[in-house]
C-alpha cells in the first residue's frame, strides 16, 4: 500500500463517530495527507461539500471542501454529466438542494420536474411524498443519492437515506439509478476529484458492502478498518474480501511508514 498516491476515506467510522473525531484520527489524516491526495467519499446526502468540509474543520481535521465528495455532489454531477442542466424538486435535506444548484440545476415545483431527486430527508411527512408523488405520475424521473438503510449515532441506529427511498418504492416507484456507494459512479467521481487512477489509489472505509464492494468494482485495492460498522467475522459471512484490514486510520497510517 505504500506506492498509493491518493486515499478516498469514508468519514463516518473512519474519521468520526457521531460528533466526535476517533482516537488518533486527526493526526493519521495529516500522515496520510503527506504521502498522496487524500479525498473523502460519504453517502451523506444532507450537507453540501462545503458544509461538510466545515463540520470537519470545527472537529480539528484539515480538510477543504474540494477534497469532500457527498453522495448529494455524485448526484448532481451525474445529472449535470449525462443529461444536462435539469429541472429538479428534492425529497430531501438542504445540502442536496444546494449541490443541485452548483451543478447548474433548477429547483422547480414537483409538477414541473423532469427529475424527483431523492435523500435523507429527517422531516420526510405524508405531504411531501403527495408532492413527490404528484411529480412522478407527471412523467418525472427518479433519481436516488443512496438508500443506506440506517446510520450509526452515539444514541444508536437511525432510518437512513433507504426509509425515504422506499417510501417512494412503496408507493410503486423504484429509484432509476442510486448514485452513491456502493455504486461505481460515486467512486468514479472521487477518483476523478483526486485526479487519480483506482489501481494508484486505495480505499478506506468500514462497511463492506458500500465502501469496500464499491471500490473493488472500480479495480482499487481495498483497506476496512474496524472502527466502524464491520467485524472480521463479517469478511467471511458476506464473501466481501478487502486487500488489508486493520483496527483502525492510526494503524493504516502507520503501515506506511
Ligand atoms: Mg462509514
Amino acid at each position: 500500500m505504500r506506492e498509493k498516491r491518493a486515499f478516498i476515506l469514508d468519514v463516518d467510522g473512519v474519521l468520526v463517530r457521531g460528533h466526535q473525531p476517533l482516537p488518533g484520527a486527526l493526526s493519521a489524516l495529516e500522515k496520510l495527507k503527506t504521502r498522496g491526495r487524500v479525498v473523502l467519499l460519504t453517502n451523506n446526502s444532507t450537507r453540501s461539500r462545503a458544509a461538510t468540509a466545515q463540520r470537519l474543520q470545527e472537529l480539528g481535521f484539515n480538510v477543504s471542501p474540494e477534497e469532500v465528495v457527498t453522495s448529494a455532489y455524485v448526484a448532481a454531477r451525474y445529472l449535470a454529466e449525462k443529461f444536462g442542466p435539469s429541472r429538479v424538486w428534492v425529497l430531501g435535506e438542504e445540502g442536496l438542494r444546494q449541490e443541485l444548484s452548483l451543478a447548474g440545476h433548477t429547483l422547480v415545483p414537483p409538477e414541473e420536474a423532469r427529475w424527483i431527486v431523492v435523500g435523507m430527508d429527517r422531516e420526510l411527512s405524508y405531504q411531501k411524498l403527495c408532492l413527490a408523488l404528484r411529480g412522478l405520475l407527471g412523467g418525472a424521473r427518479l433519481l436516488a443519492t443512496n438508500r443506506d438503510a440506517t446510520f450509526p449515532t452515539p444514541e444508536g441506529l437511525l432510518p437512513g437515506a433507504g426509509a425515504c427511498v422506499g417510501a417512494l418504492e412503496g408507493m410503486g416507484f423504484p429509484p432509476e439509478q442510486v448514485v452513491g456507494k456502493p455504486n461505481p459512479i460515486a467512486f468514479q467521481i472521487a477518483l476523478e476529484v483526486a485526479g487519480i487512477p483506482p489501481e494508484e489509489a486505495l480505499m478506506v472505509g468500514d462497511r463492506l458492502e458500500t465502501d469496500i464492494l464499491g471500490a473493488q468494482r472500480v479495480g482499487m485495492e481495498t483497506c476496512l478498518v474496524l472502527s466502524g460498522v464491520s467485524r472480521c467475522e463479517d469478511v467471511q459471512r458476506l464473501g466481501i474480501t478487502p486487500t488489508w484490514v486493520v483496527p483502525d486510520l492510526p494503524a493504516l497510517a502507520s503501515r506506511l511508514g
